[in-house]
């Protein structure tokens, strides 16, 4: 699995379906002590980068960083570094969630969106993949990154149900800066940096 210097960091030349198999292998592995995470830049990202140190940080340390936005792949093709493909965090989730085959459920935890809106996408996400199991949903309230009780509630919900997977969908830069800071204290094997994923499974 090469990566693609681009922009001032480095972008995992994968298809989605080897994105998928990825995962799955550390979907399967046992649980460690820090979590797996995935980022999914796009051209707006890369902006934001330029700026914030605690966000390329994040990017610097993610286990799989994922080219989301067609300019992205675009400029990887015009200096010659081709990628293969998009590989968007909203496709991606179902992808993944459509793979899940093995005899035990993939458990999924839902951290973000509005209040409401991840109950709706659970219930969705129920009815169409049998073999995916949301075992909790959290939605924080403003302004909880820089409330360390908040914080400590939020990593305490997701240590009582030891997720496989956390889906995060706390907008850019917020959740991959996030998850950066908090990812050896989240009890679940992978984390998703998803954007508005949990908006879109609501429908
Ligand atoms: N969001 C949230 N808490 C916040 C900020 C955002 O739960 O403090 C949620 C928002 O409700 C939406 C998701 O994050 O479901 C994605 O937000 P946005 O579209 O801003 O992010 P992007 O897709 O641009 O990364």
């Amino acid at each position: 699995n090469t990566r693609v210097p681009l922009f001032g960091i480095e972008i995992d030349r994968l298809r989605m379906a080897e994105a998928v198999n990825q995962l799955n292998i550390w979907l399967h592995e046992a649980r460690t002590t820090t979590a797996k995470f995935v980022v999914t830049p796009n051209v707006d990202h890369t902006v934001l980068l330029q700026s914030s140190g605690p966000l390329r940080a994040a990017y610097h340390d993610a286990d799989l960083v994922l080219a989301d936005g067609w300019p992205v792949v675009m400029a990887s093709r015009l200096l010659g570094k081709s990628l293969p493909e998009r590989v968007t965090g909203s496709d991606l989730i179902p992808a993944l969630f459509a793979a899940t085959h093995s005899t035990e459920p993939l458990k999924v935890f839902l951290l973000g969106a509005a209040p409401g809106v991840a109950q709706k996408a659970a219930v969705n996400i129920h009815r169409q993949y049998a073999n995916v199991q949301v075992l909790s949903t959290y939605s924080p309230p403003l302004g909880f990154e820089n409330d360390p009780a908040e914080n400590n509630n939020i990593l305490a919900r997701i240590a009582e149900v030891q997720p496989d997977l956390l889906v995060i969908g706390l907008g850019a830069p917020k959740q991959e800066i996030w998850i950066h800071k908090y990812r050896h204290q989240v009890e679940a094997k992978v984390a998703i940096c998803a954007g508005a994923t949990i908006d879109f499974l609501a429908g």
